[in-house]
């Protein structure tokens, strides 16, 4: 029989570390299981949605800004000065029906845990092209953060654009409008599904301009972006739309896979569903903190802020009778 760990946390973005300081300083000696990097079917690495992210600059604390992956090795090496350990698996399955908890990892092997917090972050959704991932990877302009990155100084008065017509699309190009010289919304219909309100605000922006029925079929530039090929879905027609940035925002997708039928409550969009402002899940024990279990805010500080309520609540499980 394995050891028990007292409190695994699955996922190293800043919820994961922030948890694993706050867990680590309490003496928990909390295992991190930070996952295996992919590329398939999205950009998917340890430290999360940050190791795709240039420059952070809303980030409490640096005044200067400070890149995502800087940021993930600081919030890691934090974690680690207070004990933390780690594992470079995945956990691919999960039985919380008895305690301690069982945790499959990709290789085979069981990890037993007395609580665990689950911080698996959700990924963007991206259209799956070449060069808009070697341009996302390489910080070339190609983003799926407008908040994160648009304030950068390379998109400052350059024409942007922005992939999708829900609410986060219209929300990013909104926010845009301030930077941009010109905000070009492509959507592949001739209508926004984002709500009325949203819609309006786009149409009275000035700078913000719908280009109807039109999907981006490859990103140009070498190492920076230099603008997209597009492809009207009704007539066919390609054609070249100029621009120094393209943020695209079709939607995101929590990693919740791993968490099917361990009775975990997810809601209609797969979400870990928390009833209460607390990281507690429906499931004693288990806790989530981050983007896995917030589909609204989705910022590093805010995801930060839950690791560190997942690592209270489960310092409070654990010295109670569990
Ligand atoms: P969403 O509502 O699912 O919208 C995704 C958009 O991307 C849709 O317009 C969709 O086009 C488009 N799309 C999807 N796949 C595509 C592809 N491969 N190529 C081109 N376009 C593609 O996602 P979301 O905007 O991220 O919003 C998620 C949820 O959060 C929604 O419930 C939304 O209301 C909510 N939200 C609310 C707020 C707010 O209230 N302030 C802000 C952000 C998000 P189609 O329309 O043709 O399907």
């Amino acid at each position: 029989m394995s050891e028990v760990e007292n409190v695994v946390i699955i996922g190293s973005g800043p919820a994961g570390w922030t948890a694993a300081i706050y867990a680590a300083r309490a003496d928990l000696n909390p295992l991190v299981v930070v996952g295996v990097p992919k590329t398939v079917p999205s950009i998917v690495l340890p430290g999360g949605q940050l190791m795709l992210t240039t420059e952070v600059e809303n980030y409490p604390g640096f005044p200067e800004g400070i890149t995502g992956p800087d940021m993930m090795v600081a919030f890691q090496k934090q974690a680690q000065r207070f004990g933390t350990r780690i594992r470079n698996d995945d956990i691919v399955s999960c039985d919380f029906s008895k305690k301690p908890f069982a945790l499959e990892t990709d290789k085979g092997e069981t990890i037993l845990a007395n609580a665990v917090i689950i911080a698996t972050g959700a990924t963007a959704n991206w259209l799956g092209l070449e060069n808009e991932m070697r341009l996302a990877r390489s910080g070339g302009g190609v983003s799926a953060c407008a908040v994160c990155d648009g304030a950068l100084p390379a998109f400052r008065g350059q024409p942007l654009a922005v992939v999708g017509g829900g609410d986060s699309a219209l929300e990013e190009a909104s926010y845009l409008t301030k930077f941009g010289s010109k905000v070009y919304i492509i959507h592949r219909r001739d209508e926004f599904r984002a709500s009325k309100a949203m819609q309006q605000r786009i149409f009275d922006a000035p700078n913000a301009e719908p280009l109807w029925n039109k999907t981006v079929i490859d990103v140009l530039g070498d190492d920076v972006i230099t603008g997209v090929l597009l492809k009207d879905t009704v007539t066919g027609e390609e054609s070249t739309l100029d621009v120094r940035g393209l943020f695209v925002a079709i939607g995101h997708t929590p990693t919740t896979g791993f968490l099917d039928g361990t009775g975990i409550e997810l809601d209609d969009a797969k979400y870990i569903d928390l009833k209460t402002r607390s990281s507690k899940t429906n499931i004693d024990g288990v806790f989530a903190a981050g983007d896995v279990a917030d589909s609204t805010y989705r910022q590093a500080i805010s995801a930060a802020g839950m690791g560190c309520i997942a690592a209270l609540d489960a310092e409070h499980y654990l010295s109670s009778d569990c």
